[in-house]
């Protein structure tokens, strides 16, 4: 009997257990993606940027002798649907780790098993499933130098080649179209733009890596935090939609290791951060809505931002760093990490308003958008959050300019005023804002929104008026 292939983050072919299990049985393969309301409700880049990866890998797989089959629906109806239509006997996915996610997989393994079709959910998106990693005390790590020290010596699953071929069934049920899913339907800037910065599918995912190993890696560690330097991977965007595994990333990081690249550890360690935040995100799901420490709930950060978080969101804050990254993430659906951290500080601290806008606010632009990751960063920069930094560590956006894009490589990159020949990167933002925001590169530039010394000493001063009341 057919099996069914539920596709979900797990764009992929190689390293796919959810794919081996489904060929193990020996049944034809029928590879299924249901646009169900959770992914209905997706934010606009991450929409728009699954819609891409969907489109790439139905392709793939009419490579591989098969073909991708699209429903739209409540995920239990359209199983329910497609096994009646073709007969399944199995349904075997890759698991997801969000608290919605894991509601809607347990209810439908339930059903589905009731109704005698066996259901296999595998791993595959972690490297380390979260309930596999334990303290000495049987609970959840909270501090990540202990998580990494726990992992670093386990083994790691081996790495899996892509079948030649999948078994087709005698025939395909039917299918929708992709464009009719709209899926940039929500993206109110220009997509083609943003697309253009799109590295998309398994195979240039896979280049990439080849490539960071290469020529990256020996300097990543001291290069890393360098926005206008081209030495990290840019590998997340193709994590989050599964289109590579951290498997492959942490076999032939460990590979360049061995063969003595600088670097490869801290690699590493890095992708480990990502497994770390699943870690996180499984045992407190509460990461994900609210401060993750309690104690921060009265802190007086502003639940009614207005005007500021416009301004922010526009890249039009009058400081340089800030307004860079904000166009960056507006235009490629991309931050660098060291960028992320300097906008989520100025956020959080010298505007202070609450984490939580941030936060949707990359949920809504980023094409790496993952609940874990973006909601550990928030938290970990806010302050509120497990193994955070400290608040009273408040970025200055113009001192991390003298130290980390000293030459103002990447500040050229992404702001077009005062510039008389910017480049493309630059115009780019202005080409892909909606019209409602009015900006144009001709405009001189924003004037700083806040003061910087009086920012920091205004959420310094909230602090410690919070930390005495608690
Ligand atoms: P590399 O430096 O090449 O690292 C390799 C991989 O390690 C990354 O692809 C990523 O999977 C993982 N990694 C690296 N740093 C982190 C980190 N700090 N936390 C978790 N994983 C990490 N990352 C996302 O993938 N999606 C998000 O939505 C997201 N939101 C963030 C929000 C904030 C406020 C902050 C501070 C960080 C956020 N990050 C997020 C983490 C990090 O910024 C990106 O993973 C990183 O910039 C991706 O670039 P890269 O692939 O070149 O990373």
């Amino acid at each position: 009997r057919p099996v069914i292939w539920w596709i979900r983050r797990d764009l992929r072919l190689r390293d796919n257990p959810a794919l081996t299990a489904a060929l193990e049985t020996g049944g034809p393969i029928i590879p299924l993606y249901i646009h169900d309301p959770q992914d209905e409700a997706l934010g606009a880049a991450p929409k728009f940027r699954l819609g891409l990866g969907l489109e790439r890998f139905a392709k793939t797989l009419e490579g591989h002798g098969s073909r991708l089959t699209l429903r739209k629906g409540d995920a239990l109806a359209v199983l329910r649907e497609v096994i009646k239509e073709s007969g399944a006997g199995h349904v075997i996915w890759s698991r997801l780790y969000d608290p919605e996610a894991i509601k809607r997989d347990t209810e439908i393994k339930e059903q589905l098993k009731a109704a005698d079709i066996t259901v296999k959910s595998t791993g595959g998106r972690l490297m380390f499933e979260p309930w596999t990693v334990e303290t000495k005390d049987g609970g959840m790590y909270k501090v990540y130098t202990p998580f990494w020290k726990a992992v670093r010596d386990r083994e790691v699953e081996g790495l899996i080649d892509a079948p030649a071929h999948l078994p087709k069934p005698d025939a395909w049920p039917a299918t929708d179209e992709l464009a009719d899913y709209n899926m940039s339907a929500a993206m109110r800037r220009g997509a083609e733009i943003v697309a253009g910065y799109c590295r998309v599918g398994e195979d240039a995912a896979l280049e990439q890596l080849d490539r960071f190993l290469e020529e990256r890696v020996a300097t990543y560690k001291p290069d890393r935090d360098f926005p206008g330097r081209a030495a990290t991977s840019e590998l997340s965007e193709n994590l989050a939609w599964g289109e590579i595994s951290p498997h492959r990333m942490w076999h032939l990081g460990a590979q360049a290791m061995r063969d003595g690249k600088q670097g490869a550890e801290h690699f590493l360690k890095e992708v480990v951060w990502r497994e770390f935040a699943y870690h996180l995100m499984y045992h407190s799901p509460h990461i994900l809505t609210r401060n993750w420490r309690e104690e921060w709930d009265g802190f007086p950060w502003q639940d009614d931002p207005g005007e500021a978080l416009l301004r922010w969101q526009q890249g039009q804050t009058g400081y340089d760093f800030v307004d860079a990254a904000m166009r960056e993430l507006y235009v490629t659906g991309k931050m660098h990490n060291r960028a992320r951290m300097i906008v989520a500080s100025f956020l959080t601290k010298h505007l202070m308003i609450h984490w939580k806008f941030g936060m949707q606010w990359f949920e809504d632009c980023l094409v790496d958008w993952d609940p874990a990751s973006n909601a550990m960063g928030w938290q970990w920069v806010a302050g509120s959050g497990p193994d955070a930094a400290p608040f009273f560590r408040i970025f200055n956006p113009d001192g991390q300019l003298d130290k980390f894009d000293p030459k103002g490589r990447y500040v050229r990159n992404w702001l077009a005023e005062g510039q008389s020949d910017p480049p493309q990167t630059a115009t780019d933002f202005f080409a892909a804002t909606p019209m409602s925001w009015e900006l144009s590169p001709k405009d001189t530039r924003a004037r700083p929104i806040i003061d910087l010394k009086r920012g920091r000493e205004r959420a310094l001063e909230a602090y410690h008026d919070s930390r005495d009341k608690s």
